[in-house]
């Protein structure tokens, strides 16, 4: 047994358990999945693992064994030992754990010095030697570029690397793909596997996402308010789940071959319109400047759903602030209902800032911690006068009844609400002010299968019945094709491709969207393990180029050459690629 985790109760302060009597036991050559909610439990068990607890955070009861050896009430010099060189670790957000303003390898160098007594020159031997087993071709380019030089995956696959160079028996794995789009998350779980199919590597792996934990691991433990719900083989728990909570999940996992039930179409009547914009933003160090958005040209259409697929640093943020009115584009126009938004006067930008709103990511992030529900809901109500004194408390209870939530949830705290029920909260609040236009920005990333459902069918039906222009914005271009009239995928501050939402998913063409959906991790019934997908080689391999073609398994000479046009394939299906075949095969296998 490599790592056996026996009642463990982790505390933070006073607070009633984070995690509570939590046991689960991994072998060698195993990959463990801990499945659950954000605020589950999931990822506290994992700082437990490696001893990285913040300071109020402590092991109130249980043990964890790692190779023979207990590691509760390990030295913090002790741990350091262990942490880094025995057990790997990858985070979330892989650029946030890297240094903007150094080279990927001075990064990589001084990791391995710091777990090694090696020189620099044989720590680059190492680094090279590393990423050539990974399958990480042109390791060269990549030690010499910085991290905003990479894509979202690739700077993932340079950290599980990293990871890898001090030959940990055992990785662990904090949501590493929750932040990318599809065809990256298949390609580091592709990676997972051969780090544990060729080394033997343990992994421990925690994620939100069920279909990728049926798909690659060997047992997988579900996790839900601080307690393991159910712990067993895989396809146990996939095929005969005990927990009603798994049962839930299961069936509210997106599937491909599911008929979508879209929202609404486009009306004809162009709301805003973005013209060539480009955008760029300064690294840290000044000294150099990164593309967000580059000849960028889109039509949104009053009353539709659209949705905005593409990974992270694809641009899609960058847009979601231009429609907002909170940048200007470097280049190019944002034309909203005729005029030009850089032109607003400060009159019409305060009325334009009731008319958009925005959701966001994690709604308690947004809400004031001290701040009962009730409070949170009557601040736009007073901050834009919309209601007397005397009027807000009934407004509040009509906003949480207008989102089928209990009038009794005004008395509470965000931290007493579930992570669907306080994205409610968020729309509710946002509704409050009337707006025209909502934009969400990946308003389901860190939630489950059942809740990411209910808050698409809350996006959806609020889209519907308040006669809204909606922005969805999203990596998972599945969770978009549910409920889109129209999707945008973007790749590198680029439209590769304009969908419909009715689209056939034989009829997709741009190779970037047809690899999108085929990586995608699915419990459709004829759904095989996401295939080999094209290597990414980075940028910078074709300037003059088509933007995806260090990437692209079809790239020709010609796309080397010049970039392709955004051109329109009938009823506004437009794609921006030299190809003119499409796909026309089973994108289900
Ligand atoms: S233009 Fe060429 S490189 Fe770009 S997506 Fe099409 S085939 Fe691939």
């Amino acid at each position: 047994m490599l790592l056996d985790v026996s009642h463990l109760t982790v505390r933070y302060g006073g607070q009633a358990p984070a995690v509570s009597d939590v046991s689960f036991q991994l072998d060698n050559g195993e990959i463990f999945a801990v499945v659950g909610e954000s605020g589950s439990g999931k990822s506290t068990v994992l700082r437990t693992i490696i001893g990285l607890l913040p300071e109020n955070g402590y092991i109130a009861g249980g043990s964890i064994c790692f190779a023979g050896r207990e590691l509760t009430g390990l030295s913090p010099a002790r741990w350091q030992k262990i942490r880094g060189n025995r057990i790997g670790y990858v985070f979330q957000d892989a650029g946030a754990s890297l240094n903007p303003v150094r080279k990927i390898g001075s990064q990589f160098t001084e990791f391995i010095r710091c777990h090694r007594s090696v020189s620099r020159h044989d720590a680059k031997d190492l680094e090279l030697d590393i990423m050539r087993r990974l399958n990480l071709s042109d390791g060269d380019r990549i030690l010499r570029s910085y991290p905003s030089q990479l894509s979202g995956g690739m700077k993932q696959r340079v950290s599980l690397a990293m990871a890898m160079a001090t030959g940990p028996e055992l990785i662990i794995a904090d949501e590493p793909t929750s932040a990318l789009d599809t065809v990256s998350q298949a390609q580091i779980m592709r990676e997972l596997l051969f780090l544990k199919e060729s080394f033997g590597t343990a992994i421990l792996l925690v994620t939100h996402n069920i279909g990728v934990a049926a798909h690659i691991a060997d047992k997988i433990g579900i996790m839900r308010s601080g307690a393991m719900l159910e712990c067993a083989r895989a396809e146990e728990v996939i095929s005969r789940p005990k927990a009603a909570y798994t049962k839930r999940l299961l069936a509210n996992v997106m599937k491909l071959n599911e008929a979508p039930s879209i929202a609404s179409a486009r009306s004809g009547k162009v709301i805003f319109t973005l013209e060539n914009i480009a955008k760029k933003y300064a690294t840290e160090d000044g000294k150099d400047k990164t593309t967000a958005l580059e000849h960028l040209s889109l039509k949104i259409y009053d009353g539709e759903l659209l949705g905005i697929a593409g990974e992270s640093g694809c641009g899609k943020s960058t847009l979601a602030r231009l429609l907002l009115g909170l940048e200007k584009p470097d280049d190019g126009r944002v034309v909203f209902r005729g005029a030009d938004m850089a032109q607003m006067s400060g009159p019409q930008r305060r009325a334009y800032f009731r008319q958009a709103q925005m959701v966001f990511q994690e709604p308690a992030s947004t809400f004031s911690p001290r701040m009962k529900i009730g409070a949170v809901l009557r601040e736009p109500l007073k901050n834009f006068r919309l209601k007397r004194p005397n009027a807000q408390q009934q407004a509040v209870k009509d906003a949480l009844e207008g989102m089928l939530l209990p009038a009794a949830y005004v008395k509470r705290y965000p931290h007493e609400l579930s992570g669907g029920e306080l994205q409610r909260v968020s729309l509710a609040r946002c509704l409050e002010i009337r707006p025209e236009i909502i934009i969400y920005d990946e308003p389901t990333s860190a939630l489950d299968a059942t809740i990411q459902k209910q808050v698409l069918e809350d996006i959806s039906k609020t889209h519907a019945e308040h006669g809204l222009t909606s922005i969805l914005i999203s990596h998972d271009i599945a969770l978009l094709r549910q409920v889109c009239s129209r999707i945008a995928v973007l790749y590198r501050g680029h439209v590769a491709e304009i969908l419909r939402g009715e689209e056939r998913l034989s009829d997709i063409r741009h190779p970037y969207t047809r690899e999108l959906f085929g990586a995608a991790y699915t419990l459709d019934a004829n759904a095989a393990r996401p295939a080999a997908i094209s290597e990414d080689c980075g940028s910078g391999d074709a300037a003059a180029g088509c933007v995806y073609y260090g990437r692209c398994g079809r790239r020709e000479e010609a796309c080397r050459q010049s970039m392709p046009a955004l051109t329109d394939y009938g009823g506004g299906h437009m794609c921006a690629c030299f190809l003119t075949d499409g796909g026309n095969d089973d994108l289900l296998g």
